[in-house]
């Protein structure tokens, strides 16, 4: 396993982001959240998909209202993922103004850019950290870079142009990105919140510029640090430059929870992101959700799409199923079932999983051998053979 960077634990409702806790992921609503049945609902699905933490926008007077309501809600359901009031510009005024919605969040997130540590927006920036002292909520501290505090941009530029050697422009927006977050949580320590209720980021848009800024961050402070690139783009795109930039920290042991920011395709599923973000962590071997299904590609030895929709199947029966299977089965997270479409890797996966297929591929006897724990248990046959293997997992689960 790799070494992960230490870091200060901070405690959001009943979940630990750092120091030494698991990577925790986390996502975000898009609904409005004045509409407090659709929001619990995203909540919910977000929740079972695995998201630890939920972030939702408050950004208006009926969205604080609703925040006491949809917790409320949540509670009477048996969710209990903590809440994240995501705030802009009018934080301040809305945490004041509503004590029940300051109350029911579990964690605030404030923007430097525009909630502001700029000289006139300062006692704004101070109000926010008064109201997290008061209510005893950690804060993330998210700086991003499409809004950037510019005074801090501004004073950097500045000194740069004074310097014999000035460093390239790109250079200084790094350092101004980090500085809004260092300099930011040293002035909500000053106001009175500990470290142990600061969690840090700064996202960028950039594969390269993220890897760098996080680099830097995490070598000149020990906060938490929250991973996301953001504004990660569409369908592979999102999930490719995510899992590059993302996998390079990781590696390096830097991040405490992570959020895919995929901007999702008209009427998809929110939850997308969240099993992104799983698939992230337990490829690398850092985490665990489900069971890994591993499957081929296919080739010209593959007459149908039988095996891919048997692949398909089977990780969703699993996904369907583990909420369940996890209060009831430990270590089942760590499977790996085989679905092979052929006997060239077929029946070696298989053997390597703890349960596997090898479908028949072109010219092979239409029979289909099983294999658990390295060990041929049984050959399928027949129209069956989908609900069949899939009973066969079931029943590998539970034994
Ligand atoms: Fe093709 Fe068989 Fe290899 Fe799958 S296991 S890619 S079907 S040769």
């Amino acid at each position: 396993m790799m070494n992960r960077r230490d870091s200060v634990g901070v405690k959001v409702g009943e979940i630990q982001i750092g120091g030494n806790a698991p990577v925790i992921v986390q996502s975000m609503t898009n609904t409005d959240t004045a509409d407090v049945e659709g929001t619990v609902r995203q909540v919910m699905d977000l929740a079972k998909a695995g998201s630890e933490l939920v972030r939702i926008t408050v950004n208006n007077e009926e969205s604080a209202q609703a925040i006491p309501r949809i917790r409320e809600e949540l509670d009477k359901k048996g969710c209990s993922a903590p809440l994240i009031g995501d705030f802009h510009f009018n934080g301040h005024k809305l945490l004041d103004k509503y004590p029940d919605c300051a109350e029911a969040l579990a964690k605030y997130r404030i923007n430097p850019g525009n909630v502001g540590r700029g000289s006139k927006r300062d006692p704004q920036f101070a109000q926010m950290i008064e109201f997290a002292c008061r209510y005893e909520k950690p804060v993330r501290i998210g700086v991003n870079w499409g809004s950037l505090d510019q005074s801090v941009l501004a004073r950097l530029l500045d000194e740069n142009a004074r310097l014999s050697e000035p460093k390239p422009l790109s250079d200084v927006m790094r350092e101004a990105v980090i500085t809004s977050a260092l300099e930011s949580a040293e002035r909500a320590v000053l106001l009175g919140l500990p470290k142990n209720r600061i969690v840090l980021s700064c996202k960028m848009s950039g594969v390269q510029e993220l890897i760098a800024v996080y680099r830097a961050l995490a070598e000149r402070c020990d906060y938490a640090l929250h991973l996301g690139l953001t504004e990660a783009g569409m369908g592979s795109k999102g999930i490719v430059a995510s899992t590059a930039a993302l996998a390079v920290l990781l590696q390096q042991g830097i991040g405490d929870t992570i959020r895919i920011s995929l901007t999702p395709e008209p009427g998809a599923d929110r939850t997308h992101e969240v099993i992104v973000a799983q698939e992230i962590l337990q490829t690398m071997g850092i985490r665990s959700f489900t069971p890994m299904v591993i499957s081929c590609p296919g080739c010209g030895r593959t007459t149908s799409d039988y095996f891919q929709k048997l692949a398909q199947q089977i990780q969703s029966h699993l996904r369907h199923k583990m909420p369940e299977w996890r209060k009831k089965y430990s270590g089942v997270e760590d499977m790996h079932v085989a679905v092979m479409g052929c006997v060239v890797n077929g029946p070696g996966e298989s053997k390597n999983a703890n349960i596997g297929i090898s479908l028949p591929g072109t010219g092979e006897q239409p029979v289909a051998p099983v294999f658990e724990d390295g060990v041929k248990t049984v050959t399928l046959k027949g129209d069956h053979i989908a609900e069949e293997f899939q009973e066969l997992v079931e029943r590998y689960v539970i034994s």
